[in-house]
């Protein structure tokens, strides 16, 4: 049985948090930090010692013997240097445990070890990790022992970022200025702070690990690069909420319990479509802290995965014919006296704030889409997006009945015209005022809905960090919040100025709209009409970053300087050539040393059964053999052909120099070899006989567990 706790007793019990630094830092120095982490200003050394102190002493009554900046480069992965929190051995023999403000806020770990896509030049290696004081550190256990985990951002000596942190920080200035503009014209004058607030779902699979370290594939690129389905699929459905199995159940509590003790707020927890699949959303967060509590989630999925015997799989496409996984970022706007923007609230005068927030939402999602896209490309992500399953490669946008409506009516009404009674603004629009908080037509295959009160962009992958979604999201929303100002900044007429930009926007940006199935065949025709993109590989995706506009964009924001962009394109290609050239390697190693030679066994029994059978019968019909063996060998023919093909274009592409020609290489020549390989080689795993079979089956992998 699980061990049974009190989660109030464990919750945020390894956080540096706020309440923790209350009662531990001197009341002045406490104050600094809260100054600086609300103004963005930099800390002072002195304060920063007294921080880094009592930071230190609070870690080591944790068990904590290390420290690290824990960051995120743009490998996907996080990365720590773990630094001892021992000084040089006293005179008396004994250690001294220190920590300095010097080394709590700036850190210099080796930055030629990270990509860094030509930005940063080989003789200048350094790279800094400065302190992101609005994340709260913590400690890690594990078999490790105890860290002390300081959440930073990472940049080059020439302080141009190399994570995924910086330019997160960036965006999230940027909206707030631009959202506080826009609050203020409507005659806000008290919110002082605008955060996007973030709530990521996260799916994964669980399978059992002694099945899976059978599985080379599963081993070398974290998904299935062989395997027939088995003959129960997903079809039934039976799986979906179903009672969660008894292993799982024990796994998935040891979860929450590590992600509580780490103030990660995991709250629900269900099996999803597929089988083998579940899903844990963490209560929403401040942008940033909501990204590093991801990296948190995925870390510990798989950590304690190990402890119950099971294996976690994050890849978006862990076996082929069976959904994929992905990753829902919720996202909406906060002011820090606790106001939703996107909350459409209950007067006529908070519709109207809350209608011009919503089309330009739209704007910026219409004008930007291909980068919304680039920012949820990753190399398994291309086999959810523009495969036939949730959500399709074409951005657009639900809304549900109610607000479609009301955009149809602005858009179709002519003038939207307005009056003023009393101090009460009318819109024109009779049917405003009663939004449905619940949104209750959910509609699982659109990208980007509108769920009540926060917008669900759902194209994110599973394993990828949800940092690059939401620096577009938040530079994209501040663009059409800027935009909006100038033009309302200057209007001698606000309301009438609102009511006609909220027209404009609705009426340019309508076709961004789709309410129906986002699967089928007739939104793919439709949308082409309606001349939304849709952009279904990775390669074809990542390009947007570096469109004039969207640089402009990012440029003038400051969120992202040319160069910067230009080098994250580059590292796009570099991983992904560098993927698909692992899963290559790994098919043709699969397939050469281990299924042809199972195949010639197999048929090897099956013509001695032959020769055995004629021998001791001459009239024995052995008509099944050899049908057998005809089929077995030409599927064995056509592997080695294909695996000749894969080969060589496999050495062909490695061959090729880094860049978008290499990764367009692997993305037309080597993925479409790959599956022609898989092909025969599924359909001989139906034939031979299944104790000869060299790795276990789908149905071995997907089933095992939830039989448990
Ligand atoms: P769904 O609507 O997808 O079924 P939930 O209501 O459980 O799911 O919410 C999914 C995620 O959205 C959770 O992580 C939740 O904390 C987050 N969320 C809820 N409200 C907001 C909000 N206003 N802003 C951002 N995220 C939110
Ligand atoms: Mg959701």
């Amino acid at each position: 049985m699980a061990e049974i706790f009190n989660v109030a007793d464990i919750f945020g019990e390894n956080v540096f948090n706020d309440s923790v630094m209350q009662t531990r830092l001197p009341k002045k120095v406490y104050k600094k930090l809260h100054e600086a982490m609300e103004e963005g200003r930099d800390l002072d050394l002195e304060t920063a010692d007294v921080i880094a102190h009592e930071m230190k002493e609070w870690a080591i009554e944790k068990g904590a013997t290390h420290y690290t900046h824990w960051f995120q480069p743009l490998t996907g992965f996080t990365a720590e240097k773990h630094d001892s929190f021992i000084t040089a051995p006293m005179e008396n023999g004994k250690v001294l445990m220190s920590f300095s403000g010097k080394e709590l806020i700036k850190g210099e770990p080796d930055a030629s070890s990270f990509p860094s896509g030509g930005l940063r030049a080989t003789f200048e290696a350094r790279g800094y990790t400065a302190w992101d004081c609005t994340s709260p550190a913590f400690v890690r256990q594990d078999a490790a022992g105890a860290t002390l985990c300081i959440p930073t951002a990472f940049c080059s000596y020439t302080g141009e970022s190399l994570d995924q942190k910086t330019p997160l920080l960036r965006s999230m200035e940027v909206i707030n200025e631009q959202a506080l503009r826009l609050l203020r014209l409507f005659g806000n004058e008290t919110s002082t702070r605008v955060t996007p607030s973030v709530g990521v779902e996260q799916e994964y699979f669980i399978i059992d690990r002694e099945k899976y370290l059978q599985r080379k594939d599963l081993i070398f690129a974290g998904r299935t690069l062989f395997g027939a389905m088995p003959p129960k699929g997903q079809e039934m459905d039976d799986h979906y909420f179903g009672a969660i199995r008894q292993r799982i159940a024990a796994y998935m509590s040891d979860v929450n319990k590590e992600l509580w003790k780490l103030g990660v707020s995991a709250k629900t927890q269900h099996n999803e479509v597929a089988p083998a699949q579940h899903e844990l959303a963490p209560i929403y967060a401040e942008c940033n802290v909501a990204v590093d509590h991801n990296q948190l989630v995925m870390e510990t999925l798989k950590k304690v995965a190990g402890r119950h015997g099971l294996h976690c799989l994050l890849h978006e496409k862990p076996f082929a014919g069976v959904n994929g996984s992905g990753k829902h970022d919720n996202w909406s706007l906060t002011t820090d006296d606790g106001i939703n923007l996107l909350e459409p609230g209950e007067t006529p005068h908070e519709n109207i704030q809350f209608l011009l927030i919503l089309t330009c939402i739209l704007r910026a999602v219409d004008k930007h889409a291909t980068l919304l896209r680039a920012s949820a490309a990753n190399v398994g992500n291309d086999h959810r997006l523009g495969a036939d399953e949730a959500p399709p490669a074409i951005l657009s946008v639900f809304l549900g009945e109610q607000l479609e409506d009301v955009i149809e009516q602005l858009v179709s009404t002519g003038s939207a015209t307005h009056s003023l009674t009393g101090s009460k603004l009318e819109t024109g629009v009779k049917t405003l005022p009663d939004f449905m908080k619940d949104a209750t037509d959910r509609n699982r295959t659109s990208p980007f809905a509108f769920t009540g009160n926060k917008f669900e962009f759902r194209m994110v992958g599973s394993q990828d960090t949800v940092a690059q979604a939401n620096v577009v999201l938040n530079t994209i929303v501040a663009e059409a919040f800027s935009e909006a100002c100038d033009v309302l900044e200057k209007a001698d007429d606000f309301e009438l100025a609102v009511h006609n930009l909220i027209k404009k926007y609705a009426i340019e940006h309508q076709r961004i709209i789709f309410n129906g199935n986002g699967y089928s065949e007739e939104w793919v025709k439709e949308a082409e009409k309606r001349g939304l993109p849709n952009i279904k590989s990775m390669v074809e995706a990542v390009p947007a970053y570096i469109e004039p506009e969207n640089v402009r964009m990012f440029e003038k924001f400051g969120v992202f300087t040319k160069a910067e962009l230009e080098s994250r394109v580059e590292i796009e290609y570099e991983t992904y050539a560098k993927t698909i050239n692992i899963e290559a390697r790994s098919m043709i190693d699969i397939a050469g040393k281990h299924i042809i030679p199972a195949v010639i066994k197999y048929t090897t029994v099956l013509a001695n059964s032959l020769s055995a059978v004629q021998a001791a019968c001459e009239e024995a019909d052995t008509s099944v053999q050899k049908e057998l063996l005809i089929e077995t060998s030409a599927l064995l023919s056509d592997t080695k052909v294909a695996l000749a093909h894969l080969t060589d274009v496999a050495n062909k592409a490695s061959a090729m120099p880094q860049g978008p020609e290499q990764a367009n290489y692997y993305h037309a020549e080597v993925t479409p070899a790959m599956e022609a390989l898989r092909r025969p080689v599924d359909e001989l795993e139906m034939i031979v006989s299944k104790d000869m079979w060299p790795m276990p089956s789908y149905g071995d992998l997907l089933f095992e567990v939830s039989a448990f």
